[in-house]
């Protein structure tokens, strides 16, 4: 039987609305090329020197794409690795996806107020770091955002919700109606509910990682919808940051060790109230959508810390946030925005060595983060050498 055309549309616009959030990272962090050649999903292979083989997959999932680079003793081997992290990637997404109902977080976000809920020791430990980058970003980062995200209509192009549907969203929002017990979580609120958007792809590519630990492999690379994961790389690897406007025109180049970089941003995310484009990130200060100021990458080591810092860090501002990175060992940033005599980049000062302007008109300014000397939190003790 033929389907109904608005009924075809409506499901192409859904699917659309769901793929968009990831599209939209797409050019943020750039991939940049390893050297060999890329086929599809059933994988690629270059000699490399020594015997190592580099293998390639490219496959999309979670509603966006995978792209998995790493160096294995043989072909097979490579290719075996490439397939334990993509199937640790897809457990990740049924783990911890809220598009879809089936998922273990969505049945948390749907049990009985105050019933006790057994979480998988995985999960478990997925919102332990969530909670605990929360605390740590003095809530800037709050991963109990569901009823904010539906009150701003944020996944289906932005609404102004009405004063009493955002009085109801902000008081079922935050940490405060989740119990955490030792052994069971409890719901407090009828409508609190988790959001995975800013840790899941995080989570999936530390899960990837955790994954392939007994396997024989190097200079391991994973872009998952535009975050970065490296691993067991030789030395730093070069990797390219967009302009917060045009997610195509790489401005600026970072060398960094092993660990993640992960971008918070605004442009071509499609989220507009009343007309007028605003944030995909809200504060939680305020329950609304963060003002817009161009875009933050952060390289932590791991992936769910990067995904974390990087919508916390444009959530705190670019004072706060290179406060906090000069605070914290193992974190740097760079803030990408427009300036008066045009884009400025202003990074950690542990990224001051290892920051590079592209050649191109809107090659940016680089400012180096003085806050270390000036700043009243701690100095970090750790400042992120090759390793
Ligand atoms: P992207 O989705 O482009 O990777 P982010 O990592 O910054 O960008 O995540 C933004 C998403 O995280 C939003 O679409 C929303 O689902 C969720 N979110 C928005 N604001 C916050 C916040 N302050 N804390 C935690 N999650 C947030
Ligand atoms: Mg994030």
């Amino acid at each position: 039987m033929p389907s109904d055309p608005r009924t075809s549309l409506l499901r192409a616009t859904h699917r659309l609305a769901l793929l968009l959030p990831f599209l939209a990272l797409s050019a943020f962090t750039l991939w940049t090329a390893l050297g060999s050649t890329r086929e599809g999903p059933r994988g690629a292979r270059a000699a490399e020197p020594g015997g190592w083989e580099r293998v390639e997959r490219h496959v999309a999932v979670m509603g966006t794409w995978l792209r998995i680079s790493l160096e294995a003793p043989t072909r097979a081997e490579g290719l075996a690795a490439c397939e334990r992290a993509l199937r640790a990637i897809e457990e990740a997404e049924s783990r911890l996806s809220t598009w879809r109902d089936d998922s273990e977080l969505a049945r948390l976000n749907a049990a009985p107020v105050d019933e006790p809920v057994e979480l998988s020791p995985l999960l478990r430990t997925e919102l332990e770091r969530a909670r605990a980058w929360s605390r740590e970003t003095s809530g800037a980062f709050e991963p109990a955002l569901a009823p904010l995200v539906a009150a701003w209509s944020l996944r289906t192009g932005g609404d102004q919700p009405s004063a009493t549907e955002f009085e109801s969203a902000r008081d079922a929002c935050g940490l405060r109606c989740w119990a955490f017990e030792p052994s069971v979580v409890r719901r407090l609120h009828e409508r609190a509910g988790f959001e995975e958007g800013a840790f899941g792809k995080g989570a999936s590519l530390d899960a990837a990682l955790a994954a392939l630990d007994e396997l024989s492999w190097r200079a391991l690379s994973i872009d998952l919808g535009g975050q970065l994961l490296e691993a067991r790389h030789a030395g730093p690897v070069r990797r390219l940051v967009a302009h917060p406007d045009d997610r195509a025109m790489p401005v600026l180049a970072l060398r960094v060790p092993d660990g993640s970089l992960a971008t918070s941003g605004d442009s071509e995310r499609g989220v507009f109230v009343d007309g007028e484009a605003r944030s995909h990130v809200l504060d939680p200060r305020t329950a609304s959508p963060a003002p817009r100021r161009g875009s933050v990458t952060v390289w932590a080591r791991t992936a769910l810390a990067a995904d974390c810092l990087s919508t916390a860090c444009y959530v705190l501002g670019p004072d706060a946030a290179l406060a906090f990175a000069e605070a914290h060992a193992g974190v740097e940033l760079v803030w990408l925005q427009d300036g008066p005599r045009g884009l400025v980049a202003r990074c950690s000062s542990g990224l001051a060595e290892h920051c590079e302007a592209l050649p191109s008109s809107a090659a940016p300014e680089i400012h180096v983060s003085t806050h270390r000397d000036t700043s009243p939190l701690p100095p970090k003790s750790e400042p992120i050498a090759p390793r």
